[in-house]
C-alpha cells in the first residue's frame, strides 16, 4: 500500500492545496494531510482550527485523512508507516526551498522519497498568506478557498463596525 504524507501549515487550506490533494489521490492508495504546529510562522488559525477546516474540505474526496504532528517529519512518516512525502510546486521560487528540504529529509531517512506535484496553472500564484491579506482587507476570497474557510476567515477577520 502506497501511503503519502502531505505536510504543511495549511493556514488556511486553499483550493491550490486541494488541487494537489486530488491529483495525488490518483497516484497513492492513501494520503495523510499532516498539519504542523509551525509556531515560528505565527499562524492566524490554531492547529485544531486548521486541521478541522482541512478535514471538512477533503470530506468525500477518497482515501484521505487529516492528522496533526509536532515532531520531525520523517519520524511522523515512520509512525504512520508512510514512505512518501508529497509537496506541491507552484512558481519557480518554491523550488529552492523545497529542494533543500527534500535533500535534508533524504539524509535523515534514505528510505523516504519526496514527490512533487505541480498545481493547476490557475493556482500557480495562490498562497495562504495572500488569501489572508485579501480577506483582511474585505476582499472576496471565494474563488481561492473552500466554503468552510471563507466563512471562518470572515468570522476571524471581520472588524467590529465603528459607531457613526
Ligand atoms: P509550508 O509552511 O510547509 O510551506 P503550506 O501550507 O504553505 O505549508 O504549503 C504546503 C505545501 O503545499 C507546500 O508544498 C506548498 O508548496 C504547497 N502549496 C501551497 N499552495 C499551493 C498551491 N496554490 N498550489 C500548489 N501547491 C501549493
Amino acid at each position: 500500500m502506497k501511503v503519502a504524507v502531505y505536510p504543511g501549515t495549511f493556514d488556511p487550506i486553499t483550493l491550490g492545496h486541494l488541487d494537489v490533494i486530488e491529483r495525488a489521490l490518483k497516484l497513492f492508495d492513501k494520503l495523510i494531510v499532516a498539519v504542523t504546529t509551525a509556531q515560528n510562522k505565527k499562524p492566524l488559525f490554531s492547529l485544531k482550527e486548521r486541521a478541522s477546516m482541512a478535514s471538512e474540505a477533503v470530506r468525500g474526496k477518497g482515501n484521505v485523512e487529516v492528522r496533526t504532528f509536532d515532531c520531525l517529519l520523517v519520524d511522523f512518516l515512520r509512525s504512520q508507516k508512510a514512505g512518501i512525502i508529497l509537496r506541491g510546486l507552484r512558481e519557480v521560487s518554491d523550488f529552492e526551498h523545497e529542494f533543500q528540504q527534500a535533500i535534508m529529509n533524504r539524509k535523515l531517512d534514505p528510505g523516504i522519497e519526496t514527490v512533487f506535484i505541480m498545481t493547476s496553472a490557475k493556482y500557480f500564484y495562490l498562497t495562504s498568506s495572500a488569501v489572508k491579506e485579501v480577506a483582511a482587507l474585505g476582499g472576496d476570497v471565494g474563488c481561492f478557498v473552500p466554503k468552510v474557510v471563507e466563512k471562518k476567515l470572515r468570522e476571524r477577520l471581520e472588524k467590529p463596525k465603528k459607531p457613526n
